[in-house]
């Protein structure tokens, strides 16, 4: 392990070189540590409540608003906990929270014939993905990432080392599975529950001019609660140059993309999902289908959200129909104004009632936006620009927000039903009673998990 202390050699380098979002915070931590292993982790534990810090942690380093890096704590870096194993006759896969999801356990899986719901960012660290839910490929037939954990080893606030599954220590397993950066513990491992993998990945892009916004949102809606869950239906308005547009289509600046993916067993399945959109009454002004992989996505993910830049980001689930939807929404579409800024449409539609865990908030329909940026003289503008517009959003029919995608410091939203906040309440109470875990960072912490 290595430890760099506040104003020695390293100490930037270690406080922010792996925050992905180049905004960086003006949070200083007391010292950060590079754990190798768990027992460092538990020794880092240990040495923070010798010297009376908080802890802080940090897996991927992909939250937006950069949670791991705290004022005055001692921040766990868990970089070099990347280990993976795989177990054939279970099919379970044990991987460190470092562990990238598109980059390193897909890849590692698809080898074996497996697959397991990873986020759409290849780079996104496993540990706060999976923590805070996990939004991942194929989640509308397999589920939220966190519902194929079946258990996590963690270092407790004493330092001690647990095995948390169904059977042992469960307050602290369900927690795991939706607490976020609010889980009283340090996950050193997760044991996954990996699937067969489809043979194929497709793919189904259609792009829209925004004029005809209002037109798509009223078809899309009431097509989704009919769509096959195997089909991940996605609205983005975009800017990018690359977009598929008929011949002799002039780029009209931002472009609705409806793009779909399914993951199937033949292209003549893929054929029969995706036909659907072939009625679409909107009219298009480009279309492409075809086979994919999530390599290809990936690497569209990645033009999409580009690393080195500013990101301001804001969320929010919602349950309003596309005729009141579409004001609120399309004004912030229209008003998008960087090459890669972007913002999306997900059309989530749950059918049947999460498992008992923590996380307990989604909607019918998932908007997210991205502001992508350079110069940090527009930092002010993005965020009260992206928090304004998504809480316009929410004021109507707002169902919560998507933690993955949240910055409290901007803007703050249920995130967790009431009683399972509750619930984590009381687990964080009794597994961390002296506040060791530094837990959500948020503008006004007497308001967190309050709706509206
Ligand atoms: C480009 C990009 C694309 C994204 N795409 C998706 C997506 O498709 N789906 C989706 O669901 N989300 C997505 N996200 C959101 C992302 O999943 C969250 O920001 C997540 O928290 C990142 O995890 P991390 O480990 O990389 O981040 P970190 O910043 O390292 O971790 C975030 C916080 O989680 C907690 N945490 C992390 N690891 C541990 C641990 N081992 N033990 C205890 N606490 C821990 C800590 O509080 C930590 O500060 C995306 C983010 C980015 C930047």
């Amino acid at each position: 392990m290595r430890l760099f202390l506040r104003g020695f050699a390293g100490y930037e380098q270690a406080r922010v070189g792996r925050v992905f979002n180049h905004r960086r915070p003006d949070r200083y931590p007391a010292a950060v540590l590079l754990a190798e292993s768990a027992d460092d982790v538990a020794d880092g534990v240990r040495l923070a409540a010798e010297r009376g810090w908080p802890v802080s942690v940090r897996s991927g380093g992909h939250s937006w608003a950069a949670w791991s890096v705290r004022d005055d704590a001692l921040l766990i870096d868990l970089e070099g906990l990347n280990s993976l194993a795989y177990d054939e006759e279970s099919g379970i896969a044990v991987a460190g929270p470092a562990v990238r999801g598109g980059r390193e356990l897909a890849p590692f899986l698809a080898e074996r014939g497996r697959a397991f719901p990873g986020g759409h960012c290849p780079t996104v660290g496993i540990g706060g993905f999976l923590l805070q839910g996990g939004q991942g490929w194929n989640s509308r037939s397999k589920g939220w990432a966190c519902e194929s954990v079946v258990a996590v080893d963690v270092v407790t606030a004493s330092g001690e080392r647990l095995r948390c599954d169904a059977s042992q220590n469960s307050d602290l397993y369900w927690a795991a599975r939706g607490a976020g950066p609010g889980f009283p513990a340090i996950v050193t491992a997760f044991h996954l529950q990996t699937y067969p993998a489809y043979p194929h990945l497709w793919h189904d892009t259609w792009s829209f001019s925004l004029d005809d916004g209002e037109a798509l949102l009223s078809w899309m809606h009431e097509l989704l609660p009919k769509l096959d869950r195997r089909v991940e239906p996605v609205i983005a308005a975009t800017r990018l140059p690359g977009v598929p547009l008929d011949e002799g289509v002039a780029h009209p600046g931002t472009v609705l993309l409806l793009h779909t993916t399914a993951m199937v067993s033949s292209p003549e399945e893929a054929d029969e999902l995706l036909r659907v959109f072939d009625s679409c009454p909107v009219p298009k002004i480009g279309h492409v289908r075809g086979e994919t992989s999530l390599a290809q996505e990936g690497d569209a993910q990645e033009e999409q959200s580009p690393e080195g830049h500013r990101y301001a980001v804001d969320c929010t689930w919602t349950d309003a129909p596309a005729e009141r939807l579409a004001p609120p929404l399309l004004r912030l579409w229209r008003e998008l104004d960087t090459t890669h800024s972007f913002s999306i449409w997900y059309g989530w539609a749950p059918t049947r009632p999460l498992p008992d865990m923590a996380f307990s908030v989604e909607g019918n329909v998932y908007i997210a936006t991205y502001v992508v940026y350079e110069d940090p003289a527009d930092d002010e503008r993005y965020r009260t620009w992206v928090h304004e517009r998504t809480a316009a959003i929410a004021a109507d029919g707002g169902a919560g927000v998507y933690l993955g995608d949240t910055d409290f410091t901007g803007r703050q939203d249920r995130f967790l039903s009431d009683a399972n906040y509750r619930r984590l309440e009381e687990i964080r109470a009794a597994r961390d009673p002296d506040g060791r875990f530094v837990s959500y960072l948020a503008a006004d912490p007497a308001r967190l998990n309050v709706h509206g």
